[in-house]
């Protein structure tokens, strides 16, 4: 990356409130942390991602339905998918300045003296790996607490001469730090990375997992920087409560849904029994889900209320297996094909103690975000626990019983279970560019442009008269209407020069302008402008919708 990743967000967050895409939610007010409201360009591009999701998941298969529930569901729901025993991240408080960190997302970074490198570099795992790791340079001994994805800014913080790190690459467990090059895992739990330092020069630092170095430990905070001011880890759950009906007691006590999943098990024999569906097939739904996280950040990419994009696909045991490669498979490739480069998405298969007790495999899909790389979805075969959990505890029979074969069963489930505020985040990341754009006179000028893949783009074509007269408006006002017609979100504008106006398109992300100019008038003729490689040419005024309909769809 040529450019900072925070200086990179600082300019997209500027552009997605200058232009209308991301607010602060309650802004005037000072906002409030962990929630984000969609502008109008906003709502249209999640809105047409959405619609990308469901067109590809539900209305283009067959062995697929939808289903919209509820957000608040009777409590016992909580009590059989585990989230009122155990949805809970573990948190660390500051005495301090009372900052709650979470706690699996810490982790604790020494530099090391010449000394203890010594030892580091007679150690055999590390030198096998790393044959150059001797000629480090090794700093004087500093450490400080970071959270994960911000290693960047611990170095910075750290009393020491490292002030900026690099990215090489990301490996295994600490893929979400940046900065962190290369490390190997000894000690169970504690790390060894390198980091690059401004001057080039390459440090050698010990990362400790927050578990190893909370106990008993002077270190320091990584908000305040203060030390010996952490509390021990603490269990937090991350439900949000509320209370049905006038009596606010443990007898209505309800929460806001943390995941959609599990309305679809809960209506998974509904479906059954309303629907042809057999065995295998899924069923999708899009919604609210809230979690009070402890540490929103990174601008959407955590928030405290958000959307998910969630499929259950239910499906023989035996073949479940084959069901969860081919889920995984289609979800890392429907990234890639609404514009995501595949050089930044990576699929990350979980390793055996990373699995959840009762999911038998599971990958994240990850994108390579400006702050760091992190999960977009997650694709797991979570076997047949939620079913068998719903029975339990519902008393209702789950069993499928598959009227070819006379087999009775629970059905296996692969869940691939994607954030739809996630999603919008990276399509806004990788749309994002700087480039230059010759103006009126052929000059060339700076500009900024966002790249959308044109099914995803808030509006699609824009349309423009030249000068606000000669019958130039008239035109280009049926041309705009012809466009709104046809279903294709037009923006018309007359005002300023023309330069100007294509470039607050190409910040918007149109993918066409169209302008009407002097010799519309002579041959019925308008100038189509490509967004991304700048061509121009001219079509006939007629021809606009079905133009910009073949290309966006
Ligand atoms: P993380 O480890 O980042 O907290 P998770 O593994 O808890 O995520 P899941 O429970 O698997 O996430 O949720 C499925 C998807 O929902 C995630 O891949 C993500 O896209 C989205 N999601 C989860 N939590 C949030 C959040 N706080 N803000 C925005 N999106 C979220």
């Amino acid at each position: 990356m040529a450019e900072n990743g925070n200086e990179l967000m600082d300019k997209l967050v500027a552009l997605c409130k200058r232009r209308g895409f991301i607010f602060q939610s309650s802004e005037i007010y000072g906002g409030i942390n962990g929630f984000w409201d969609y502008g109008p360009l906003g709502v249209e591009l999640k809105r047409n991602i959405k619609d990308a999701w469901w067109e590809d998941v539900v209305r283009k298969r067959d062995d697929m339905v939808g289903l919209d529930c509820s957000i608040i569901m009777n409590p016992k729901v909580w009590e059989a998918s585990g989230h009122l025993g155990g949805f809970s991240d573990p948190m660390v408080t500051c005495k301090e300045c009372k900052k709650h960190l979470r706690a699996d997302k810490m982790f604790f970074l020494h530099v090391f003296n010449d000394e203890q490198k010594e030892a580091l570099v007679n150690a055999t795992e590390v030198r096998a790996k790393y044959p150059a790791i001797a000629a480090l340079t090794v700093a004087t001994i500093m450490d400080a607490a970071v959270e994960a994805d911000d290693v960047n800014g611990a170095v910075h913080a750290a009393p020491g001469a490292i002030s900026e790190a690099a990215v090489k690459h990301n490996v295994s467990d600490l893929r979400k730090c940046k900065g962190v090059d290369a490390w190997v895992a000894l000690d169970g739990g504690t790390s060894y990375a390198r980091i690059e330092g401004k001057s080039g020069k390459w440090y050698l630092v010990i990362v400790e997992s927050v578990k190893l170095a909370l106990s008993g430990s002077d270190r320091a905070c990584p908000a305040c920087h203060a030390r010996n001011t952490l509390t021990e880890a603490r269990q937090f759950n991350l439900m949000f409560e509320s209370w049905t009906g006038a009596m606010q007691d443990s007898s209505s006590k309800v929460y806001l849904r943390p995941e959609t999943a599990q309305g679809i098990f809960c209506n998974y024999k509904n479906v059954l029994d309303t629907t042809r569906m057999k065995v295998p097939f899924g069923i999708a739904q899009i919604g609210k889900s809230f979690r009070n996280e402890i540490n929103p950040r990174n601008y959407t990419f955590r928030s405290r209320e958000f959307e998910q994009m969630e499929i259950e696909f239910f499906c023989h045991p035996k073949e479940a297996d084959k069901w969860y490669e081919y889920w995984r498979d289609a979800r890392f490739q429907w990234y890639i094909g609404l514009g995501l480069q595949s050089s930044k998405l990576r699929l990350r298969n979980h390793e055996k103690d990373e699995l959840a007790f009762y999911a038998r495999s599971c990958a994240d899909i990850e994108y390579e975000f400006p702050f760091g790389t992190s999960e977009l979805e997650g694709v797991a075969n979570r076997t047949d626990y939620d079913l068998t959990q719903h029975q339990k505890f519902s008393g209702k029979d789950m069993t499928y019983f598959d009227d070819q074969t006379k087999e009775k069963f629970i059905p296996y489930v692969i869940e691939p279970s994607g954030g739809v505020d996630r999603a919008t985040l990276a399509f806004l990341c990788e749309a994002y560019c700087e480039d230059t754009a010759p103006d009126e006179n052929g000059a060339p000028q700076a500009r900024t442009v966002m790249k959308f893949h044109p099914r995803l783009a808030p509006v699609k074509v824009a349309v423009f008269p030249l000068v606000k007269k000669e019958g130039m408006p008239e035109i280009a006002q049926k041309i705009h209407q012809d466009c709104k017609k046809a279903s294709l979100p037009s923006f018309y504008d007359e005002k300023g020069a023309v330069g100007r106006r294509y470039r607050r398109q190409d910040e918007a992300g149109t993918p066409f302008c169209i302008t009407v100019d002097g010799q519309t008038l002579q041959d019925q003729t308008v100038t189509v402008r490509d967004r991304d490689s700048l061509r121009q040419e001219r079509i006939a005024a007629d021809k606009v919708v079905p133009y910009v309909k073949e290309r966006v769809s």
